[in-house]
């Protein structure tokens, strides 16, 4: 058998089959497309594309410290003190004492021993899981993962196992059946797009009886659940040395940045082992000095997670009429209304930009097909009036023929 040599002329240029790739991108209605603002991040949005400002409910500021005046003069008083750039990675230039003040302040403020802080969510999520495990491994995650938390898994090498939302049993079984000799469940707390929590006791009894990791994502708790918005865990009770907690500090915190807590062993192992901690510069130690005024606010922060619950409670009541279009059963500000049908859903979204409203609508294959929704995100920022506009506009749009 001879091999055929390659002929050049057959490569597909990626520069001439680009133009067409996205052309049906647009076709599909799968393009994306970046919005410019003018406005910093709050209720109004003020676009470039509109001659008015929307009323958003799009952002995860949840408690509405992303433009909060006193963490805005604490990043600028981070700056006066500790300038904007850091250098390096902190492996090879130094760790501020700010980032190590602020590691262990949300340590002990989320109930672990040690933290270490990454530059941001995602690269958390890709740098756990392979400095955890390796090939011939298993990790065991929910099909509603953060996308983040696939690629970890993906990168890892260990095999990847996922189970049906939220499906204690179905997990139970796939740990069972798992010869491999290293096991990490990993979960979000609260899920981006349905807003709901995972099983996390049943989860963690599962990891004990199989000597498992649990990996747990709280983008969405961290700040918003559990006493003093200490997260999903908290908010469970649980504690254990087998948990790595994953909390984001650019939704509820308002600032930006993310941080993994566990026992201390295993920080320092992380500490070792995670390439996307060594292999990247610092993040700004103005930000530290801002996440450790964010901690402040999000500790004494009752009476903005009680308006935010209010506003939650509000929405459910007012959209529990609606007939066709249903709100997930969630009870955190994560309200997506399920609609269904793609082209409705960008049309629903659509109409309500058209008064002045923005809501965006998430459609496959960030869903399962046939669950397209508008997802609602509250914040402690918004006011009930405005929580009413958004009411009324969907009751009216459900409404029309
Ligand atoms: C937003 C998000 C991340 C990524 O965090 P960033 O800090 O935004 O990179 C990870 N996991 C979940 C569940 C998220 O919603």
């Amino acid at each position: 058998m001879t091999d055929t040599p390659f002929n050049p002329d057959d490569a597909l240029d990626p520069l001439a089959s680009l133009p067409g790739e996205l052309a049906a991108l647009k076709e599909a209605g799968l393009y994306r497309q970046r919005r410019n603002l003018q406005t910093p991040c709050g209720p109004l949005a003020q676009r470039d594309d509109l001659p008015g400002p929307l009323l958003a409910f799009c952002s995860n500021d949840y408690l509405g410290l992303a433009n909060e005046p006193a963490l805005a003069e604490a990043a600028i008083e981070g700056t006066r003190r500790w300038g904007v750039g850091s250098g390096a990675s902190q492996l090879v230039s130094g760790h501020y004492q700010v980032n190590a003040d602020m590691e262990a302040r949300l340590a002990a403020f989320v109930g672990m021993e040690a933290a270490l802080e990454f530059s941001t969510g995602f690269m958390a999520n890709i740098g756990v899981m392979p400095a955890l495990l390796g090939r011939g491994d298993a990790i065991f995650a929910d099909k509603l993962n953060h996308a983040s938390l696939v690629d970890g898994a993906l990168l890892s090498r260990a095999e990847l196992i996922r189970y049906p939302h939220n499906d204690v049993a179905a997990l139970a079984a796939r740990l069972e059946a798992s010869r491999a000799p290293r096991k990490l469940i990993v979960t979000d707390g609260v899920f981006s797009m349905d807003g709901d929590l995972a099983p996390l006791p049943e989860l963690l009894a599962l990891a004990e009886t199989h000597k498992a990791w649990l990996l747990v994502d709280d983008a969405h708790g961290f700040g918003v659940i559990g006493p003093q918005g200490r997260g999903s865990l908290a908010h469970f009770g649980l504690s254990s040395p087998r948990i790595l907690y994953m909390g984001t500090l650019g939704k509820a915190a308002g600032v930006g940045g993310a941080f993994v807590a566990g026992r201390r062993d295993v920080i320092e192992w992380l500490v070792n082992k995670t390439r996307s901690y060594i292999f990247t510069t610092g993040a700004p130690p103005l930000l530290a000095h801002a996440v450790l005024k964010a901690v402040e606010l999000i500790e004494q922060g009752d009476a903005r997670r009680a308006h935010l619950t209010a506003l939650i409670g509000h929405l459910k009541a007012g959209l529990a009429g609606l007939t066709r279009w249903k709100l997930l059963p969630s009870d955190t500000p994560i309200q997506p209304l399920v609609i269904g049908d793609n082209h409705e859903t960008l049309a629903v979204s659509r109409a309500l930009e058209a008064e002045g409203l923005w809501v965006p609508a998430i459609r496959p294959p960030t869903v399962p097909k046939g669950s397209a929704r508008l997802r609602i995100v509250l914040s402690a920022a918004h006011s009930l009036a405005q929580v009413d506009q958004l009411i009324a506009a969907l009751v009216r749009l459900e409404a029309r023929p």
